[in-house]
């Protein structure tokens, strides 16, 4: 077994962490407080590579792998989660067409998203039901002659209201109304279809500088060659493509939680109390401490998933393991930066306060900490019911 990073590796993760900690990280806290998707910052993104780390040479990938993406995703958190996040959930969805879409879909729809100058969705929650994949109403009909309608509502979409804005891949119920097992199938619906509208942008406790939207369905009209994978088979795919999710998101936390433990140190060393530095104390030391081993736990489970994923091992409980731990370990360790902030911790303007706020959601989203809880669980052998 060897933990090290290749050169390579570390070559990466030092070019991405140069560029967010110069470029992402002075601007993160303005971003966040005008609620303002930053087009530029994002293709900056994309000319440095990262959005192409995953993908295929021939899409304008960089023929790496996951593992490669959840090192830069998380160097891009640790300057500011909510561009991350954008960035992850168009490379998630990219990853899904890129694995399950046509070859046409693919020539496409891929080179833009995986440049970074486009950006992409995807959407399976409705207002009714989230985790409950079987309460989601979206439908799609067959009209024949190649023709599929999609009517229905989407909830809490990422990216789809940008200025650059490509497309959704978004599931609908396919089986017939009277259907005893609902069957899904995916759509890959463009921008600007007829029938296919975006909501007002929510407003957010955080992720505020990333695009967050209801998407409408009203009898959009669609080709047949707008199908990813196979007609009734999408629950899969979607269920596939939100595993990268999982993974990047676990990343996203890891470089959040990293930036708490950063500043906390850096405070703790500067700020005077009773005759000396604050970090001198030792309750002070002992939360430092705690922090530092939960980022490191957290980011052994994400890295070992990533590993997993490349490697080809169908690894489940690896996955919802790093997806619960390294979600919980942000809010945590973001809450134990407050802590060490006292006063100044909870004025919005001190980052570990808007890191709590983003991070927030990571327990909820892609498969709540319940859900990652109850997988692992069935893992270990129990009897786990849904329903
Ligand atoms: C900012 C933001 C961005 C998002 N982006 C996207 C996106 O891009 N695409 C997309 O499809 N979705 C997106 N989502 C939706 C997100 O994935 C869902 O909110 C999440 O899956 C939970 O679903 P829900 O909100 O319907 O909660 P519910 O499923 O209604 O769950 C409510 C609570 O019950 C718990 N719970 C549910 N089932 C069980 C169970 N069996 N046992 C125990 N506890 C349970 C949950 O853990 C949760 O605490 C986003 C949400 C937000 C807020």
């Amino acid at each position: 077994m060897n933990f090290d990073l290749s050169p390579d590796q570390i070559a990466l993760q030092e070019r991405v962490r140069t560029f967010a900690q110069a470029e992402i990280a002075p601007r993160a806290e303005e971003l966040d407080r005008n609620a303002e998707f930053p087009v530029d910052l994002y293709q900056k993104l994309g000319e440095l590579g990262v959005m192409s780390i995953p993908f295929p040479e021939e899409y304008g990938g960089m023929g790496l792998g996951v593992f490669e993406a959840v090192l830069a995703i998380e160097e891009v958190a640790r300057a500011d989660q909510s561009l991350a996040v954008a960035a992850m959930v168009s490379m998630a969805t990219g990853l899904t067409v890129a694995r399950f879409g046509t070859d046409e879909q693919k020539r496409t729809w891929l080179p833009d998203i995986v440049s970074g100058k486009k950006i992409c969705s995807i959407a399976g929650t409705e207002p009714d039901a989230g985790s409950d994949t079987a309460g989601f109403k979206t439908r799609a009909t067959d009209l024949g002659n190649g023709l599929w309608s999609l009517s229905g509502e989407k909830a809490f979409i990422t990216n789809p209201g940008t200025d650059i804005s490509s497309f959704a891949i978004i599931l609908a119920v396919s089986s017939p109304r009277d259907a005893q097992d609902k069957k899904f199938t995916l759509f890959l619906v463009p921008h600007g279809t007829s029938g296919y509208t975006q909501g007002e942008k929510y407003r957010k406790m955080g992720w505020r500088s990333n695009d967050t939207r209801p998407l409408y369905l009203d009898d959009c009209q669609l080709p047949e060659s707008a199908i990813v994978g196979k007609v009734n088979g999408g629950r899969w795919v979607l269920h596939k493509g939100y595993q990268a999710a999982r993974l990047f998101l676990s990343a996203c936390s890891l470089g959040l939680a990293q930036a708490s433990l950063d500043h906390a140190i850096a405070y703790a060393k500067e700020r005077q109390a009773f005759g000396g530095s604050l970090g001198r104390l030792q309750l002070i030391q002992e939360m430092i401490a705690k922090m530092a081993l939960k980022v490191d736990s957290a980011r052994l489970v994400t890295y070992r998933a990533a590993w997993g994923v490349d490697a080809g091992k169908d690894d489940l409980m690896a996955l919802s393991m790093a997806k619960l731990h390294a979600t919980e370990t942000g809010s945590e360790v973001a809450n134990m930066a407050i802590q060490v902030h006292g006063g100044w911790g909870y004025m919005d303007d001190c980052p570990p306060s808007r890191y709590l706020r983003d991070n927030r959601i990571c327990t909820i989203g892609d498969g709540s900490s319940q859900i990652q809880a109850l997988l692992i669980a069935r893992e270990c052998g129990l009897d786990v019911t849904f329903r």
